[in-house]
């Protein structure tokens, strides 16, 4: 059978994700040092981890609400208040989801007609282009450069705006360049789509993870006019070492949520119910924990900008996030080259800066939640490569 006739179009229209092939080629080698996969090294803090068994003990195994338990959208809503500093009702504005991912690809869908434009800034993070594209939607990106520190200028945005736009999407602090926005440029972003009408969807999953005590995170949803038009995502994945658990949440004004939970409980019912007990306990008593991880992080993103830059790779010290974005094009390889022959000759595994978007060539994607012993050796490798270039 000729199955390619039988794949949705828009499903076909979208690439593989450029790190999952990456990572196609780095399975089943041996000795490998990956400094590739986005996600913390930490095993989710036992307390945590102690909730969801206890849950499962006392035989918590049935579905939840759809918008999630009560108990942890309250939790949420303390937590968003206190740490954004934007209030949303637990009982019509808040959504608990499988994942920012899946709130990402609600939101989307909720909200755009088909042909519409979102535009986000890129290098990104690879779902944002294909969910865009699976909901009928045109994406729109808007390079960033390593001379702004990867973030977002309003000018750009303004640029990008035509009477399509619908929605503009944000990542702060970014994946993969760690990039955070400064507070200038989110009040001329914030301005751009009060004048625009246009929704924003702000992913701020790395919003714990801010290495300058003097900038801390501010959302978009601040900013005045901004929160009627802001669906603010987050979740448990990187604060909280939390990635397994598949839980994230979305926070809107209520028709907003109420669109987002018709598609939900369709597709997905609820988030699972031990997940959920998990991440209330992540709330209620995880963060001494956040911030003993993000100390970590701290330390080892300060030694990784500090030895790429001094084997010639320059590399901006990123604010945020667990990623390092060195700059690789003085070397005359193509990212895919890079990041290919190290791996060949060195065994130590980085994303190519194209997988999250064009813009991303001649970069390199370094993750550095990965074990200080294990980032020293890669360090020393990636330096004898760089060094016989
Ligand atoms: N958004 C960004 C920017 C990410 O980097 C990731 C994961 O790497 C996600 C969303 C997905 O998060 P979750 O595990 O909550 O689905």
């Amino acid at each position: 059978m000729d199955y390619s006739e039988k794949i949705a179009r828009q499903v076909a229209a979208i690439p593989r994700s450029g790190i999952r092939d990456f990572f196609e080629l780095v399975q089943g080698r041996e000795g490998i040092i990956s400094l590739g996969v986005g996600e913390p090294d930490f095993v989710t803090p036992w307390h945590i981890r102690e909730a969801a068994i206890y849950s499962l003990e006392k035989g918590q195994t049935s579905y939840t609400s759809n918008l999630g338990l009560p108990s942890l959208r309250r939790a949420i809503s303390r937590y968003v208040d206190d740490f954004f500093d934007v209030h949303y009702d637990p009982a019509g504005e808040v959504l608990v989801t499988v994942g920012v991912s899946e709130a990402i690809d609600l939101a989307l869908r909720a909200l755009l007609n088909p042909g519409e434009e979102v535009v986000y800034h890129e290098p990104c993070y690879v779902s944002y282009s294909p969910s865009i594209v699976m909901a009928y939607g045109e994406a729109v990106a808007v390079e960033t450069r390593k001379e702004d520190g990867f973030s977002l200028k309003p000018e750009a945005l303004a640029a990008a705006i035509t009477p399509k736009t619908r929605v503009v999407m944000l990542n702060f602090p970014t994946n993969p360049t760690g990039a955070t926005a400064s507070k200038e440029d989110l009040e001329g972003i914030a301005k751009l789509c009060v004048e625009h009408d246009l929704m924003v969807l702000s992913d701020e999953i790395y919003s714990e993870l801010r290495y300058d005590e003097n900038e801390p995170h501010v959302s978009i949803a601040t900013f005045p006019g901004m929160r009627e038009r802001t669906i603010l995502l987050h979740g448990f994945s990187k604060a909280f070492a939390m990635t397994g658990f598949r839980l994230g949440y979305a926070c809107a004004p209520q028709p907003i949520i109420e669109a987002m939970m018709k598609i939900h409980q369709y597709s997905m019912l609820c988030a699972p119910i031990t997940s959920q007990t998990a991440a209330l306990e992540a709330l209620e008593n995880g963060s001494a924990a956040v911030v003993k991880m993000r100390d970590s992080y701290h330390q080892r993103r300060d030694f990784l900008v500090k030895r790429l830059n001094a084997m010639g790779l320059d590399c901006h010290t990123p604010g945020g996030a667990f990623y390092v974005f060195p700059d690789i094009r003085k070397t005359g390889l193509t990212s895919q080259q890079f990041a290919m022959q190290l791996l060949e000759e060195e065994g130590v595994a980085a994303v190519p800066g194209t997988a999250f978007g064009k813009s991303g060539e001649g970069f390199l994607r370094c993750c550095y939640a990965t074990g200080f012993d294990e980032l020293k050796l890669a360090m020393d490798k990636m330096e004898a490569f760089v060094g016989r270039l």
